[in-house]
């Protein structure tokens, strides 16, 4: 008896803000194939990482096709798109193999279509038809459509946000790949769709989103026909056909069926009637600071409203300058400004300049003027210290570090995702002396900077900040909040 597959595997990350004005370019991605992509990947703590090093230890064969990821950010470039889906469908042609199994965050949109992953898995399916499995690992933020849904024979997402088991997603997709090749497991989806937004109180640890996962993980445990569960989170920042909180569950062959169908409808309900729970109610930067005195521990401030971890520009000062109001301490903060980093490029390190920073692209905002010495200049990455994407080497990109008595700033580039200390310390910049760390993340930056001092969220303008009503939604309306909806019933779709 053959035990022993050859996998195809596949990488597509980037999480879309679809109406950021920045567009996702090609340069944007890292791009590997062949060798190199185990070889970057074998070590990786993401869903791709973890399916290498399952199915290597299940003694299959992994056969390298393609993998590009993007920060999040803006939707990407057609020209970029196209690029990315020739190369991996070029592979799905010329390889020999008996499955694909694919790294996917599910949330990527380009200038035209709505749903990547939709177009790339219809794509892969025209060569390969239904006669190989295929299956994905999926970013709980992701757009999951039943049509997606129904181009896989098997999709599972993370189970926790902030995000702490991408590569256990990963080695939990080999494991059932495994046992569809070897143990006849054959898995029943069925597919449930509330058309609803969440705007805050959605991370796992706590709320009504830890009461569901834990009915669904009892639920799960006990019944040993049922393989799997995912509660789709859709990023709020798209439109599209389908953009709504899903839920997937599946059965491991035709006897489980029934009692998965039952429990997809049964959370789809607990999930809907708990819809209103899922707002937040952040401070202001000014109430933050109110009470800071030299005597508490540093503050690191998350920009809730220009989240590069949500694909914001990642231009706004809006934090930096309410902290230079409100006190007197020092401050270590990030912007995006291409325009002010090319001014820095001329004038030179060592040198003093004054700019007016920030504020370019996201609309309604403003820019402010800073003046300091430019201590640094430099292009290139930097690694993660935290326990989000541990180790990981990010795009740092061209950048200057700009210091004054009141501030550090590093201005760069491109957007950025700064949820980790590593951006500033690999820039050169030291956090020893510093009182307030700004970073443009909600929630990951809390498994990285909790060493470092207090860490709060602030509501501040951008674009991801939760207020749908100030987003030009229209194709996936009606939709709560933005529209009363009544639910007559919820439908569970069989996805084979
Ligand atoms: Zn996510």
């Amino acid at each position: 008896m053959q035990t022993s597959y050859r996998i195809l595997v596949v990488q597509l990350f980037q999480e879309t803000h679809g109406f950021s004005p920045v567009h996702t370019p090609l340069t944007s991605f890292e791009i590997e194939q062949g060798v190199e992509m185990i070889e970057k990947n074998e070590k990786a703590d993401s869903v791709l990482g973890g399916l290498i090093r399952e199915l290597a230890a299940l003694g299959h064969v992994v056969v390298p096709a393609f993998a590009a990821r993007a920060r999040c950010g803006g939707k990407v470039q057609d020209a970029a798109y196209a690029f990315i889906k020739e190369r991996i469908l070029a592979a799905a042609r010329s390889s020999r193999y008996d499955a694909i199994a694919l790294d996917l965050h599910g949330c990527t949109q380009s200038e035209s279509l709505d749903s990547v992953e939709e177009d790339l898995l219809s794509s892969i399916r025209e060569i390969t038809g239904y006669r190989i499995p295929l299956v994905a690992g999926f970013d709980l933020h992701a757009h999951a459509t039943e049509k997606l849904f129904r181009l896989l024979n098997f999709g599972t997402a993370y189970k926790t946000n902030p995000h702490a088991d991408a590569a256990q997603t990963g080695e939990r997709l080999a494991q059932v790949l495994d046992s569809m090749l070897l143990r006849q497991v054959k898995p029943q989806g069925f597919h449930v769709l509330l058309p609803m937004l969440l705007g805050g109180n959605d991370e796992t640890t706590s709320g009504p989103l830890a009461t569901l996962h834990q009915t669904m993980q009892t639920a799960i445990a006990s019944n040993g026909n049922l393989l799997d569960y995912s509660i789709f989170n859709v990023n709020p920042f798209i439109d599209g056909a389908h953009v709504g909180q899903a839920v997937v569950v599946y059965a491991k062959n035709e006897d489980g069926a029934v009692a998965a169908k039952a429990l997809s409808l049964t959370a789809a309900a607990q999930f809907w009637d708990c819809r209103n729970q899922f707002t937040h109610q952040l401070p202001c930067v000014k109430d933050l600071l109110q009470n800071f005195s030299g005597t508490q521990p540093r503050l690191i401030i998350g920009d809730f409203g220009d989240r590069v971890l949500a694909g914001a520009p990642g231009d706004s000062i809006y934090v930096l300058s309410e902290c230079l109001q409100y006190s007197e301490r020092h401050i270590t903060a990030i912007v995006t400004d291409p325009a002010a980093y090319e001014q820095c490029l001329r004038a030179k390190e060592g040198s003093t300049v004054s700019l007016s920073i920030g504020g370019k692209n996201t609309p309604g905002l403003s820019a402010m003027d800073v003046a300091g010495k430019i201590t640094r200049l430099g292009n290139g990455v930097f690694r993660n210290r935290g326990a989000f994407m541990k180790g990981a080497q990010l795009r740092l990109g061209p950048f200057a570090v700009i210091e004054q008595a009141r501030y550090t700033l590093l201005v760069t580039q491109d957007a950025v995702m700064s949820q980790d200390p590593g951006c500033y310390l690999d820039a050169g910049i030291s956090l020893d002396d510093t009182d307030v760390i700004i970073v443009k993340s909600g929630y990951h930056f809390r498994m990285a900077f909790e060493d470092y001092g207090d860490c709060y969220i602030v509501e501040t303008p951008g674009l991801s900040g939760f207020h749908p009503e100030q987003l030009p939604f229209e194709k996936c309306r009606p939709i709560y909040p933005l529209d009363s909806i009544e639910l007559p019933f919820l439908e569970s779709v069989y996805l084979q």
